[in-house]
Parts: C-alpha cells; sequence; structure tokens
C-alpha cells in the first residue's frame, strides 16, 4: 500500500495547488538522482514524491484520490513522470552539470566486409582476416599516463567536473571545460597513445564461417571490436559476408538455378548433357520431348541449409536456342522433318487450330 499522497509531500488535506508545487519542488530538488547518485532510498523517495506530485497536481484525479483514497490510472507515474518532471523542472536544471563523469565508456563496434565465393559459402569456410582497431595501449596500460605518473584534481573546477558561472543573480552550473566532467587532469600523457589510452593496431583474427550462409548475413564476434575508454568494455565487431556473383548460379535460399541453352533436337530427342554443380559437372538427363523454360531439378545438389540438415535443389531451366543461321546439311534436314509433320504438331498447335476452326464455323 503506497503511502498517503499529502504526507509523502509534507502538506496538509487542504493545501493549495501552489503549496503542493512548492513542497514537491523541495523534495525533487534534495532526492533528484543526480544529486544523489547511486542512493536507492534517495531515488525512492523521489520517485515517491512525483508519483504524488502527478496525482495531486491534477484537480479531478486529486478530487478522486480525496473521495476513494486512490486513483484508477495504473501506470500514469511511470509513464507521465518524464514529461511532468520536464515541465516544472528544465529550467531548474537546465545546463546544470552532472558532478563528475567518468571516463568509461565502451568501444566502437566495428564491421568488416568479407567477400566470398559460392562455393566457399556452400562448404564453409575458416579464415584470417586483418582488422584495423584501437587497442588498450600497452605502454600505460590503457591509463594514458606515463609510467610513474598519476591524474590530478582538476585546478578549474576543484575536482567537481563543473564549474559554476555567474550571471547578475543567476549562478548556473557547468561541465568544466578543461576537464569535460572527469574531475582530473593528465599532466603526463603517455608518449605512445597521447594520453588516449588507446594505439590503432592491426589485428589478425581467425572467422569461422558456417555452410550456408548466405549474401548479407553478418556475424557478430563479441569483444573483438574497438577497446573501451578508461576501462570500459571493448565493442564487437560484425562480419558481414558479401557473396560474389556465381558465373551460372543465381540462389534463392538453399536453391541454385542456372539458365541451360539447348537445341530442339535436344529437347525433341532427349539428351544427356554436362551441367554445372557446386565444385564440379555432372550429367544431366533431358527427357525426349521437353519443353522450353522447362525446369529440370537435381534434388539435393543446391546450397546447404544454413545450420539445418540437408541442401537444396540445383534447378536448370531449358532455354531453347534457335541457330541463327543454318548450313546446307542442317537445312536440308529441317525442311525434311517439317515435310515428315504436316499435321502433327505438338497439342498446343493442335488445340490452337482447332480454336481457330471454331471462330471461322
Ligand atoms: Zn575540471
Ligand atoms: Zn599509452
Amino acid at each position: 500500500m503506497p503511502r498517503d499522497y499529502y504526507e509523502v509531500l509534507g502538506v496538509s488535506r487542504n493545501a493549495s495547488e501552489a503549496e503542493i508545487k512548492r513542497a514537491y519542488r523541495q523534495l525533487a530538488m534534495q532526492y533528484h538522482p543526480d544529486r544523489n547518485p547511486g542512493d536507492k532510498g534517495a531515488e525512492e523517495r523521489f520517485k515517491e514524491a512525483s508519483q504524488a506530485y502527478a496525482i495531486l497536481s491534477d484537480g479531478d484525479k486529486r478530487a478522486q484520490y480525496d473521495r476513494f483514497g486512490s486513483v484508477g490510472v495504473g501506470g500514469f507515474a511511470e509513464q507521465g513522470f518524464g514529461t511532468l518532471f520536464e515541465d516544472i523542472f528544465e529550467s531548474f536544471f537546465a545546463g546544470t552539470g552532472r558532478g563528475r563523469r567518468s571516463r568509461a565508456a565502451r568501444g566502437e563496434d566495428l564491421q568488416y566486409e568479407l567477400k566470398i565465393t559460392l562455393d566457399e559459402a556452400a562448404a564453409g569456410l575458416e579464415t584470417k582476416i586483418q582488422i584495423p582497431r584501437m587497442e588498450r595501449c600497452g605502454e600505460c596500460n590503457g591509463t594514458g599516463l606515463e609510467p610513474g605518473s598519476r591524474r590530478i584534481a582538476c585546478d578549474m573546477c576543484q575536482g567537481r567536473g563543473e564549474v559554476r558561472l555567474s550571471q547578475g543573480f543567476l549562478t548556473v552550473a557547468r561541465t568544466c571545460p578543461k576537464c569535460h566532467g572527469e574531475g582530473e587532469v593528465n599532466r603526463n600523457p603517455c608518449p605512445a597513445c597521447r594520453g588516449e589510452s588507446r594505439q590503432r593496431a592491426e589485428r589478425l583474427l581467425q572467422v569461422k564461417i558456417p555452410p550456408g550462409i548466405d549474401d548479407g548475413m553478418q556475424l557478430r564476434i563479441s569483444a573483438e571490436g574497438s577497446a573501451g575508454y578508461g576501462g570500459g568494455p571493448p565493442g564487437d565487431l560484425y562480419v558481414l559476408v558479401r557473396i560474389k556473383e556465381h558465373e551460372l548460379f543465381v540462389r534463392n535460399g538453399a536453391d541454385l538455378y542456372c539458365d541451360l541453352p539447348v537445341t530442339f533436337a535436344q529437347l525433341a530427342l532427349g539428351a544427356e548433357t554436362d551441367v554445372p554443380v557446386l565444385g564440379g559437372t555432372v550429367k544431366l538427363k533431358i527427357p525426349a520431348g521437353s519443353q522450353p523454360n522447362q525446369v529440370l531439378k537435381l534434388r539435393g545438389r543446391g546450397m546447404p541449409r544454413l545450420r539445418e540438415r540437408g541442401h537444396g535443389d540445383a534447378c536448370y531451366r531449358l532455354i531453347l536456342e534457335v541457330p541463327p543461321k543454318l548450313n546446307a546439311r542442317q537445312r536440308e534436314a529441317l525442311e525434311a522433318f517439317e515435310a515428315a509433320s504436316k499435321g502433327q504438331g505438338g497439342p498446343l498447335i493442335s488445340s490452337f487450330l482447332e480454336r481457330m476452326k471454331k471462330l471461322l464455323e
């Protein structure tokens, strides 16, 4: 059961709007998390006061609370808290420093583009990649200090991390420009990293690409990005896999597609022909009477399925090529073929002729 809101703010039940606002403002300043870093008790008081204020500053909700002892607006305090706080205190806290700031920050994530072939994507790949990245300076062990020296309190802010500026009667606190809020300065920077605590390095890393990987996929290699700042954790490395275009295959998931040019005779008579597969060639049987654009499949000869069992298919689309020029013998043979075919086309021709005839009846 939450405490009574009036009690939380320390005001009487008939307090005016102005009294409620004043009381909240005082508590919020006292218990604000920025002024009490890490103090859970203060944070709790701050939230409690904000919640009480959210209800008591709203005429309708206050009336409801007075009558029923609660307000049916679940989640309001959490949800409305940010804007409420900003509304009232933005001007007050605007431009204030937040006390001393830590130098620790996570290092940058890096991306490395790795180009591989379709065959490598099919087989999987272990390879070494060279990553330019920032690493912890070995000379100063990441402190940024010349060996034997240490950081000293910033003389501009006396170690507070913020400076107070007076403009007339108004005093505002700002992040110290000399130490950037750290409260201390490095008078003896490490000569190797010039006080940056990190150094450029080229690192050779072993990466393992799983079989079946597709173009555009990324592998995350945890903690292999750039070193952190001031003791912060390193970033991650993302290996972006790009698969080079294959001479003959187009990939769709685990299936591979290839346009296979064939002659009329191969389609009509049937044939066995060499076709490409991953890592070589195999014989593909074209059945007699195959049609142009028909797709023949070799089951299981496609790409391995990523992190699954089995392979996709290799698919061959039969592309009919009519010879642009005929020699004398070819012409003779085709003319004989045509003469022998009169009245005996395929089902497409028969059905077309029949429908033509119907039109003329
Ligand atoms: Zn300073
Ligand atoms: Zn160094």
